[in-house]
């Protein structure tokens, strides 16, 4: 552990536990892949924002299905995949995500999620709802299975003798053939939408620089079918603080793709908590609470985060103190005017260690 960080802080109550370890969580395993999650049942603190970690093997297939009670934001750690959403105007937009980019289903909208590459492909869901569960999706097999064979005979134009190879129940994901490429595939009966709806190309897009890390933010304004939910990948220097700072429009939720730290969340009247965080682990922040990050160890942080609005907002500390009054920041905390002077202009953002 380095040096330069600052001892936790007396864990003094009044916050609960803000941490989540994502990864090594038992999930729902199928023969295609698995899914983890993490919602207000497993992380209670966790109110309006959920997630999971899934994995699917080359052609398998998330199955067709929606969710009534959130909108989906998806970022690709590893592989590839092949998102389609429907829309109530019975447009389509298919899209294949790559590694670093990300893709969006707006709440109640028809979706499905195959692994169209030749490795297994990683990825992370977040959901503007903590009480969401991804094993109780409005799911395509188990709603045939409990629908009676004549109404989808009828529905689907065909005899009940041709469907008796349905599946009983849920299927969830199911292992399946790696799709041709795109341009190959069954043209779409239904209008689709423009190139890049429901997909943007997160990963070509040229991140903040700080003294002591990066941040690159994909809200609405980059990515306009995610109205709901701003996407963000951070990198933290070792020895680096991602300053004090906090929210004012959105609840803050992130996983850890790589690094260690250590956060600390202040929920006023004295109220304080510091947990450490390793790869995998989640880190959920309610809107409008302080808090802040440090680099613990010696290689990178780097963090995949999202908010629950489609507007990125935050106040930091260096920037507030520095916008006002030197005589008045002086008074407020008690220090000469000469130390209110020597802090940084502006705002610092992800300060490096000094
Ligand atoms: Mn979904
Ligand atoms: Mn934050």
């Amino acid at each position: 552990m380095s040096t330069t960080v600052s001892p936790a802080p007396d864990n003094s109550g009044g916050v609960p536990v803000f941490r989540y370890s994502l990864a090594s969580a038992t999930g729902k395993v199928t023969p295609g892949g698995w899914g983890k999650q993490v919602t207000a049942a497993e992380l209670p603190i966790s109110q309006d924002i959920a997630g999971v970690l899934m994995r699917l093997e080359p052609g398998a297939v998330r199955e067709l299905h929606w969710h009534a009670i959130a909108a989906e934001w998806g970022y690709v750690v590893e592989g590839q995949v092949r998102v389609t959403l429907f829309d109530p105007e019975q447009r389509i937009s298919t899209e294949d995500v790559p590694a670093g980019d990300v893709f969006s289903f707006p709440r109640g909208y028809g979706h499905v999620i195959q692994n169209s590459g030749t490795v297994p492909a990683t990825f992370i869901l977040v959901f503007d709802n903590g009480h969401f569960s991804e094993f109780a999706t409005f799911s395509s097999t188990d709603w045939l299975a409990h629908t009676p064979r004549n109404v989808l005979a009828e529905t689907l134009g065909t005899p009940e003798s041709s469907l008796a190879g349905l599946p009983a129940g849920e299927v969830y994901i199911v292992p399946g053939p790696v799709p041709p490429p795109l341009a190959e595939t069954r043209p779409a009966t239904a209008q689709l939408l423009a190139a890049n709806s429901c997909a943007y190309r997160f990963s070509q897009q040229a991140p903040e620089r700080y003294a002591g890390g990066t941040i690159a933010i994909a809200s609405q304004l980059q990515f306009p079918l995610s109205s709901t939910i701003t996407g963000a990948v951070m990198t933290i220097d070792p020895g680096a603080i991602r300053e004090p700072h906090w929210h004012p429009n959105a609840s803050e939720w992130f996983y850890v793709l790589a690094g260690t730290l250590q956060v600390t969340v202040f929920a006023s009247q004295g109220h304080a908590r510091t947990d450490q965080f390793a790869p995998g682990d989640v880190c959920y922040v309610p809107r409008g609470l302080g808090h802040y990050l440090e680099n613990t160890g010696d290689a990178e942080v780097r963090l995949l985060l999202a908010f629950n609005s489609g507007t990125y907002e935050q106040i930091g500390l260096s920037g507030w103190l520095a916008a006002n009054p030197r005589a008045l920041v002086a008074t407020n905390f008690g220090l000469p005017e000469t130390t209110v002077d020597a802090f940084p202009g502006g705002t610092e953002y992800i300060a490096a260690r000094r």
